[in-house]
C-alpha cells in the first residue's frame, strides 16, 4: 500500500504546525455527528465522536497534554479516510466501532501548556480524578467499554531510539499494570499491535522507533487502563530531521494508526510477539536541538576548549509558537547528539554579555570574527 499517497489524499489540510486549538478543530468537528460530553476548567466544550459498526471497540484520545497536537492532526487525517468511499476506509468502519476524544485538554491547547488550566498534568491524575477533563475521560472509558485504548501524545526532541544517535520519531509503550512490570495477556495484546506498527514504520523511518520506559505509575492513564484489563497503547509523536512543525511525523502517526488497525482485524489469534516488542530500542534522552563543538572560551583569563548545547523553548507569543533557542548545557556532552551540530574548530566565543556561554541565555553569539549564530543557527 502506498501510505504516502493515501495520506496526501486524506490529509486535513487546514491543520498545520504545532499550535492546534479548539478553534482549529471545531470547523472540522462541525461536519461530524459529535457529542459534547462536558466542559474543561475554563468552560470549553470537550467533544466525543463515535463512529463505525464493527465488533471491535477502540477508544482513542488526543491532546490530553495541550501542547501535543501532532496526533490530533493525524486523527483528523484518519477521519477523512474513514469518511471517504475508499475501500480501506469502508473496511475499517465495518471492523471497528471507534470512540474519539480528539482534544481532551482544550484549555492547555489554547495556552500551549502540557497541563490543564489548573496546572494539573492530566496524565498524572488517573487515581485522584481531580480535574473535569480527567473525569470525562474516565467516564467515557467506563461507558464505551473498549477492547483497545490509544493514548495519543507528542514527545520532546530530546529523545533518541536507543543511544546511537537515531532520533525517536515515533515511540510506543505497552504500559505496565503492576510494579513488577509483568506481562499478562492484556499487555501482550498491546505489544503485538506495537510490533505490527513498528514493522511498517521501519520501512519509512528505519531505526527511528523507540520504546518508552515501562515503570509503573497508576496515576498515568495508560497504566490504569491496562490495570483495568484493557490493552492500551501509548503513542509518542517525536522529532524528524528539520520537521519542527511535525508534519512528517504526523504522516508516520497516520501510517501507524492504519497498520495497527489492519493488524488487529487481520489477526484474530494472538501470536505472542513480546520478545520482538522488547527488541525495539528504549527511548533515551540523548539529543539537544543544537550542539557546538570545540569552542574556545576565555574563562577567567584562561582559554579553554569546550562544547555546549542549546535547546529550543516553544514560546507562545501573540498567538503564534516561536522556537527560541537557549543555552542548555556546557561541557563534554559525552553521548549527546545535536539535531544541528556545528564544529567551531577552536574559534573564539563572544556574545553581547560576558562572552561566556551561560545556561538559559539566548543562543545568540559569535565564533571568531566571521561566524554569527542567531537563535541557535549560523546566519
Ligand atoms: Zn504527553
Amino acid at each position: 500500500m502506498d501510505y504516502f499517497e493515501l495520506h496526501k489524499r486524506y490529509k486535513a489540510n487546514s491543520l498545520f504546525g504545532r499550535y492546534i486549538t479548539l478553534n482549529d478543530v471545531e470547523p472540522l468537528l462541525a461536519n461530524l455527528s459529535t457529542q459534547i460530553i462536558g466542559e474543561s476548567v475554563l468552560g470549553k466544550p470537550i467533544y466525543k465522536y463515535t463512529v463505525g459498526t464493527g465488533k471491535r471497540r477502540i477508544f482513542m484520545w488526543s491532546q490530553m497534554h495541550g501542547n501535543e497536537s501532532t496526533t490530533t492532526k493525524a486523527l483528523f487525517d484518519f477521519f477523512n479516510l474513514i469518511h471517504s468511499d475508499d475501500e480501506l476506509g469502508v473496511k475499517i468502519l465495518s471492523e471497528f466501532t471507534f470512540c474519539f476524544l480528539p482534544m481532551v485538554n482544550p484549555d492547555g491547547a489554547e495556552l500551549y501548556t502540557r497541563e490543564n488550566a489548573n496546572k494539573i498534568d492530566l496524565n498524572r491524575d488517573s487515581v485522584n480524578l481531580s480535574q473535569p477533563e480527567s473525569q470525562l475521560l474516565r467516564q467515557t472509558f467506563n461507558d464505551f467499554q473498549p477492547d483497545f485504548c490509544y493514548n495519543l501524545h507528542d514527545q520532546r526532541t530530546i529523545y533518541g531510539a536507543g543511544d546511537n544517535g537515531n532520533v525517536a520519531t515515533v515511540s510506543f509503550l505497552a504500559p505496565s499494570y503492576n510494579e513488577q512490570r509483568e506481562i499478562n495477556e492484556v499487555r501482550s495484546k498491546a505489544m503485538n499491535v506495537i510490533v505490527a506498527m513498528n514493522e511498517e514504520l521501519q520501512k519509512h523511518i528505519p531505526n527511528q522507533v523507540g520504546r518508552f520506559d515501562d515503570g509503573f505509575n497508576l496515576n498515568c492513564v495508560g497504566d490504569s487502563f491496562t490495570y483495568f484489563n484493557v490493552p492500551t497503547i501509548l503513542f509518542e509523536a517525536g522529532h524528524f530531521e528539520n520537521d519542527y512543525h511535525r508534519e512528517f511525523t504526523r504522516k508516520m502517526i497516520f501510517i501507524a494508526l492504519i497498520s495497527g488497525l489492519k493488524h488487529i482485524y487481520e489477526n484474530d489469534i494472538v501470536n505472542n510477539k513480546n520478545e520482538i516488542y522488547l527488541l525495539i530500542p528504549q527511548n533515551n534522552t540523548v539529543f539537544y536541538d543544537f550542539i557546538y563543538k570545540n569552542v574556545k572560551i576565555n574563562y577567567d583569563g584562561k582559554k579553554i576548549i569546550t562544547n555546549f548545547a542549546a535547546q529550543y523553548k516553544e514560546e507562545l507569543i501573540d498567538g503564534t509558537i516561536q522556537f527560541n533557542a537557549y543555552i542548555a548545557e556546557i561541557g563534554d556532552l559525552k553521548g549527546k547528539f545535536g539535531h544541528y551540530q556545528y564544529n567551531a574548530h577552536k574559534m573564539m566565543y563572544s556574545d553581547d554579555n560576558d562572552s561566556i556561554p551561560k545556561i538559559d541565555q539566548k543562543a545568540d553569539f559569535c565564533l571568531g570574527n566571521d561566524i554569527k549564530i542567531v537563535n541557535g543557527l549560523k546566519k
